[in-house]
C-alpha cells in the first residue's frame, strides 16, 4: 500500500504544480470558504447514487486526496481509481453556486472509466472528454437535475477553447445536453431512454499498460491463483490473478520486484524485471509451478 500511495502523490504533486486548467480540460475554481462535501463518505454517496441511477455496478475506486485540487481518473497498477480533493469539489460548487457541479465532474470521471478510457496526467484527447461529458448528462438527468444545473459546472470552468487535449466549452455544453437528452427520450425513437450509453467493451488488460516498463503476468491452469508481490523483497502483497487475463502492474521502488507463491513442493520466489512478461506455467518435469520469462 505504501508504494500505492507514494505513485499517487507523485502524480498528485505534478498536477498542482503544472496547470491551471486540469487534465480533463477544467479551469481550477478559485478557493471559497464555502463548505459541502463534508467528508470521503459523502462524495462516496454520490457516487454510489450514480451507479444505481444507472445499474452500473463500478470498476473503480473511489480515494480522497486532499491538497491536489483537483478531481481525475486514472489507473494505477491496473486498478482503476477515482481521485479527489474535497476543497477542489467545495470551492467548484461555491463558484458555480449549486452542488450540482461537483457531482457532475465526479459523473464525468466515472465517465471515462465507464468508457474505458485512459486519462493521463499529460492530458486527455477531445474524443474521450466529449465522451465523458456526454456519460455526465445522461447521468445528471438520471438523477434528476435540469439540463441548466447539469451543465453548471462545465459553463463556469470549462476552457473556452479547444486545445489537443480537450474540447471547447461550446462542444462540451453540447455534448452534455446530448447525454441529458438521450436520457430524457428526446430525439430518440427507440423508446429505450431507460439504457445508459453503450459501455465500450471491457478491455483486456486494462489499457494503462501501453506503457512497455509494465509487466505482464499470465497465468497458465486451470484455475485462479493468489500470488505476492514485493517492491522490497520484504513487504509482500496480495495479488489476485485470473486464468482469463494478465495482471499488469509495476514495482515503484526499484525497476524490479519480487513474486511468491506457494504450492506441493513449497515456496518459490522469483525476481521480476520491468519492460518483461512472465508467464506461470505447469512444469511436468518438475511437477510444480513455475515462472518463465515470456519471449
Ligand atoms: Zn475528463
Amino acid at each position: 500500500m505504501k508504494a500505492f500511495i507514494l505513485s499517487v502523490a507523485l502524480m498528485a504533486g505534478l498536477t498542482v504544480s503544472a496547470q491551471r486548467v486540469n487534465q480533463c480540460g477544467i479551469i481550477i475554481p478559485p478557493q471559497r470558504p464555502n463548505t459541502s462535501f463534508s467528508s470521503v463518505y459523502e462524495a462516496r454517496d454520490y457516487v454510489n447514487t450514480m451507479l444505481d441511477s444507472i445499474n452500473w455496478k463500478e470498476n473503480f475506486t473511489i480515494r480522497e486526496q486532499n491538497g491536489i485540487n483537483n478531481a481525475y481518473a486514472t489507473i494505477i497498477r491496473g486498478q482503476r481509481y477515482i481521485v479527489y480533493d474535497n476543497n477542489f469539489l467545495e470551492n467548484l460548487d461555491a463558484y458555480a453556486r449549486t452542488k450540482w457541479a461537483s457531482i457532475s465532474v465526479l459523473a464525468h470521471e466515472m465517465g471515462h472509466h465507464y468508457r474505458n478510457h485512459v486519462v493521463s496526467t499529460s492530458g486527455s484527447t477531445p474524443a474521450k472528454e466529449l465522451e465523458a461529458d456526454y456519460f455526465s448528462g445522461y447521468v445528471m438527468a438520471k438523477l434528476g437535475a435540469t439540463l441548466d444545473e447539469a451543465r453548471a459546472a462545465m459553463q463556469q470552468i470549462a476552457s473556452p477553447t479547444a486545445s489537443s487535449t480537450h474540447p471547447a466549452k461550446a462542444d462540451r455544453l453540447n455534448s452534455i445536453t446530448k447525454g441529458w437528452n438521450y436520457a430524457w427520450g428526446v430525439n430518440n425513437n427507440n423508446n429505450n431512454q431507460n439504457n445508459p450509453p453503450a459501455p465500450q467493451p471491457q478491455q483486456n488488460p486494462p489499457p494503462a499498460s501501453t506503457d512497455a516498463s509494465w509487466i505482464y503476468l499470465s497465468l497458465y491452469g486451470n484455475s485462479d491463483m493468489t500470488v505476492y508481490l514485493s517492491d522490497d523483497g520484504k513487504t509482500f502483497q496480495e495479488a489476485p490473478l485470473k486464468t482469463t487475463q494478465p495482471f499488469v502492474f509495476k514495482f515503484e521502488v526499484y525497476n524490479y520486484g519480487w513474486l511468491r507463491f506457494s504450492n506441493s513442493s513449497g515456496t518459490k520466489t522469483y525476481r521480476l524485471n520491468h519492460g518483461k512478461d512472465y508467464a506461470i506455467v505447469w512444469s511436468r518435469r518438475s511437477n510444480s509451478w513455475t515462472v518463465i520469462e515470456v519471449p
